[in-house]
């Protein structure tokens, strides 16, 4: 391309999603998915879709969905804001609220799309470094700055952080918003909502496309206040005001309302993570220990590369990053017990073939 209109494109480095392989025999562990179905009240949904779902727009302010997650939170529903998936969610929020000079703070290690929109949205930046057990430092972040956001748990690590540290870094930044990113809290950690009756720069994010099994339907929220949901909103209905579908809409309410179905399902998935640590630990493995669906690993004697390449031959998909301080980890999602054990024979079955 040579013509003048090249130096007025916007220049972006994408976000680099996991694989998505389409194997009838395979073992998807690479992109945090649930391997469970989502609520069974779903599946009637998407078989009962009537004509009108699918010939009048959706409602623009997603109230029955609001109003479900707003009843599930213990919240009012003028206090959530959903888009489509988390990352929908949080590009908004970027947008909205990252409009200083100077830069928003995140971990060097965290969540690969916030330096993307950083970029996409010109919004500057500073990364603080983890510390050597991949740990964020609170003290970090009570330097200057236009926000501040990292995911709790810490994605890829899986390491949470206490609650009193998340209230310390909101204490520190009255004069900045503070986005904590939720995808994982449903497996472990402590969630911040309750801070955001105290705090008025706290935004809380959580998808359902990991402890709620719908990655496919797409499907993210943000609770904060009042105040701060009407700003997001405005922005959001300056874009685009139809998102979310009508049956993602229906879905999802419906997905929510099924407490004990959720419960049940998180509890079958930390019952197999935690398992999966010990046998992890067996094999020869070190990771920190995750309070999410995934687990962070490292072989004192196998690169993260050689044992990515030999699982995926096998149709075993885990996440390989190949890159900085991630490049000897892989990042493994917790599956069914079933799954788990075929990973764990395949790993046990290259390790004695390769003792010399
Ligand atoms: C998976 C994930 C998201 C995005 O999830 P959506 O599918 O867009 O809801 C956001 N943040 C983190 C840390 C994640 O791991």
């Amino acid at each position: 391309m040579s013509a003048a209109f090249i130096k007025n494109i916007r220049k972006v480095e994408p976000y680099v999603p996991g694989d998505q392989p389409n194997f009838p025999d395979m073992i998807k562990l690479n992109t945090n998915e649930s391997p469970y179905p989502p609520a069974p009240a779903v599946e009637q949904i998407l078989h009962t879709m009537s004509a009108d779902l699918q010939r009048l727009y959706p409602d623009p302010n997603v109230s029955k969905l609001n109003q479900a997650i707003a009843d599930f939170y213990g919240v009012k529903p003028e206090q959530v804001f959903t888009g489509v998936g988390s990352d929908d969610v949080l590009a908004m929020c970027f947008l909205t609220f990252f409009n200083s000079e100077k830069p928003i703070l995140f971990p060097d290690v965290t969540y690969g799309f916030y330096p993307v929109w950083a970029e996409m949205f010109r919004i500057p930046y500073q990364t603080k470094k983890l510390n050597d057990r991949f740990e964020i430092v609170k003290e970090d972040y009570y330097t200057e700055n236009g926000g501040i956001i990292f995911p709790n748990p810490n994605a890829p690590t899986g390491i949470a952080l206490p609650l009193s540290d998340i209230e310390d870094i909101i204490q520190h930044n009255p004069d900045s918003i503070v986005i904590v990113d939720e995808a994982y809290i449903d497996f472990g950690g402590t969630s911040a909502l309750p801070l955001i009756e105290k705090y008025d720069n706290l935004i809380v994010v959580q998808t359902f496309s990991k402890s709620r099994s719908m990655a496919g339907m797409r499907i993210g929220f943000a609770i904060s206040n009042p105040n701060l949901i009407r700003v997001l909103n405005d922005c959001k209905f300056s874009f685009n005001s139809y998102t979310m579908n009508q049956v993602t809409i229906a879905a999802g309410a419906a997905s929510v309302a099924d407490r004990a179905y959720f419960q049940n399902t998180v509890a079958k998935i930390v019952k197999t993570r935690e398992a999966s640590k010990k046998v992890m630990a067996e094999l020869g493995f070190q990771f920190p220990d995750s309070q999410s669906n995934f687990l962070f690993v490292t072989h004192p004697k196998y690169s993260a590369k050689e044992l990515y390449e030999m699982l995926k031959a096998q149709h075993i998909f885990v996440r390989y990053f190949g890159t900085g301080r991630t490049e000897p980890y892989l990042r493994i999602t917790i599956g069914t017990e079933e799954q788990m054990e075929a990973l764990f024979a395949a790993l046990r079955n290259y390790f004695q073939q390769s003792v010399v």
